[in-house]
C-alpha cells in the first residue's frame, strides 16, 4: 500500500507559503509506515522543531489501475476520508533549499492521519471540510477549489505510479496550515461531519 500525495492543489495555499501554482501536479509519495488511523494521537518527532498540519480530502483506490483515462476514474474510487499530512517543515525548507527530495519531511512514521472512510459525494464536487484546532477554525476547503480535481489527479498519477486498491490519495491542502504544539486538539469536519479527532502529544 502506498498513499500518493499532492503538493500546491490550493492556489491560496501555494501562496502562504510563497510557492508559485505548479502547470502540472506536484507528486510525492508517504510509505505505509506513515500512517495514523483510528484517532491516535500524533508524537512530535525529535528530528523537527516545526511540525506543520495540513487538512486535506483523502480518496481510497478500489481498483488497481494504470494510465486510466481521466473519464474513467471515477469507477476507481468510491470513499473519502479527512487526512492531515504532517509535514516537518522546517526540515522541508533545508531540503528544498538544497535541491534535495522531501520524503524525509513528508514520509516519516505517523505523518499521515486518517480518519473513517465515508462514501464519496457525487464524484468529489463541491465537498467541503474543515479543521478545528482548540476549537477554532483553522482551515476551510472545497474540493471545488482543487486546480485539480480527483479524477485529474488520478489519470496522471496513474502514468507514473500504477494505482492499486488499497492505495491513498491526499489531494492537497487548503490555505491556514500551521504549527503544531504538545496538548493541541485538530478536529476535522467533512461536510458537517466531524469525522477526525487528533491529539497532539
Ligand atoms: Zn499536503
Amino acid at each position: 500500500m502506498k498513499i500518493v500525495c499532492i503538493g500546491r492543489n490550493y492556489a491560496d495555499h501555494a501562496k502562504e507559503l510563497g510557492n508559485a501554482v505548479p502547470a502540472e501536479p506536484v507528486i510525492f509519495i508517504k510509505p505505509d509506515s506513515a500512517l495514523l488511523r483510528n484517532n491516535n494521537p500524533f508524537y512530535i518527532p525529535d528530528f523537527t522543531k516545526e511540525v506543520h498540519y495540513e487538512l486535506e480530502l483523502v480518496i481510497r483506490i478500489d481498483r488497481n489501475g494504470k494510465s486510466i483515462p481521466k473519464q474513467f476514474a471515477k469507477d476507481y474510487y468510491s470513499s473519502m476520508a479527512l487526512g492531515i499530512d504532517f509535514t516537518a517543515r522546517d526540515l522541508q525548507q533545508q531540503l528544498k533549499e538544497n535541491g534535495l527530495p522531501w520524503e524525509k519531511a513528508k514520509g516519516f512514521d505517523y505523518s499521515a492521519c486518517i480518519s473513517p472512510f465515508v462514501p464519496v459525494a457525487v464524484h468529489m464536487q463541491k465537498v467541503e471540510f474543515e479543521m478545528h484546532k482548540n476549537g477554532e477554525t483553522v482551515q476551510k476547503g472545497n474540493s471545488a477549489d482543487m486546480i485539480n480535481g480527483v479524477d485529474d489527479i488520478i489519470a496522471y498519477a496513474s502514468k507514473f505510479f500504477t494505482l492499486k486498491t488499497g492505495d491513498y490519495i491526499f489531494t492537497g491542502t487548503p490555505a491556514g496550515v500551521g504549527a503544531i504544539a504538545p496538548g493541541d486538539l485538530f478536529e476535522g469536519y467533512l461536510q458537517g461531519e466531524k469525522l477526525l479527532h487528533c491529539e497532539i502529544k
